[in-house]
């Protein structure tokens, strides 16, 4: 087993009165997919802003090649090597295609740098390539949802952490983004944590999973060793 790249150590998240993440640990190894699922409210999406900085834990570690996370801001997370796809694919619809993409790189001075990106996005992306001129919001749901993956990869991230790539998109598209990011990972040695509220599509990736039910961990493992029972058991809460 590789070392991890992202440690999650008894993770407490609260809004108000609400407890949202109750001693959550989880690890991402380094260059490897972590899939978490859970029903609707299970805190996927807080473990996935507090990796970012935009919630503040109550309490526990979130550890990044071994250093605290804890107290930076969202920029200092970002330059850190994490970024985030949060939920709903936001695409600047009245921007063109490349300019959104020019718009993830605007703190770069390294125009080269950026050039070279560029390209070597588009060959991942082919579809986006006679679509640069286009505005985004005209893009289909699959488009757009490339799109994004595409603008946060223009920061060079190590990890990319994906709240719900597959939401909305038919089942042809999202395996279509699945296997982009596998061929991501595969050229790049990206992390990848990726929310999927379907457990059955987040089995589907046969990577490590965790499954969340109200803040907890109820069920974890490789996808390939957990049967659809167990999975759905855990999912509905009648284990
Ligand atoms: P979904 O798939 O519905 O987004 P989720 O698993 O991502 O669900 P979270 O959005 O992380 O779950 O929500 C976890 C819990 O925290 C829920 O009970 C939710 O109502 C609550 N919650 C989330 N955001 C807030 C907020 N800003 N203020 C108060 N409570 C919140």
């Amino acid at each position: 087993m590789s070392a991890a790249d992202l440690s999650v150590q008894d993770l407490t998240v609260r809004y108000g009165s609400t407890v949202a993440l109750r001693g959550l640990s989880l690890d991402v190894a380094q260059g490897s997919t972590l899939m978490l699922t859970g029903p609707n409210g299970a805190g996927k999406s807080t473990l996935c802003k507090s990796l970012i900085g935009w919630v503040r834990p109550a309490s526990g570690a979130l550890l990044w090649q071994g250093q605290s996370l804890a107290g930076l801001s969202p920029e200092d997370i970002a330059a850190r090597g994490i970024a985030m796809i949060p939920e709903g694919r936001h695409v600047f619809g009245s921007l063109s295609v490349i300019d959104n993409l020019r718009v993830a790189a605007t703190r770069r001075r390294d125009r080269a740098g950026i050039a070279a990106d560029l390209d070597r996005l588009l060959a991942v992306f082919p579809m986006l390539q006679p679509r640069l001129q286009q505005a985004a919001g005209m893009l289909s749901g699959g488009q757009q949802q490339m799109l994004v993956i595409a603008r946060a990869l223009m920061g060079r991230p190590r990890l990319l952490v994906i709240d719900e790539p597959s939401l909305g998109l038919a089942p042809q598209v999202t395996d279509q983004v699945y296997a982009t990011l596998r061929q991501l990972q595969a050229e790049q040695g990206l992390s990848l944590l990726i929310v999927e509220q379907s457990s059955r599509r987040a089995a589907a990736m046969s990577s490590p999973l965790v499954l969340l039910r109200e803040g907890q961990a109820v069920l974890r493992g490789p996808a390939s060793q957990i049967d659809a029972d167990t999975l759905e058991r855990a999912y509905f809460g009648d284990d």
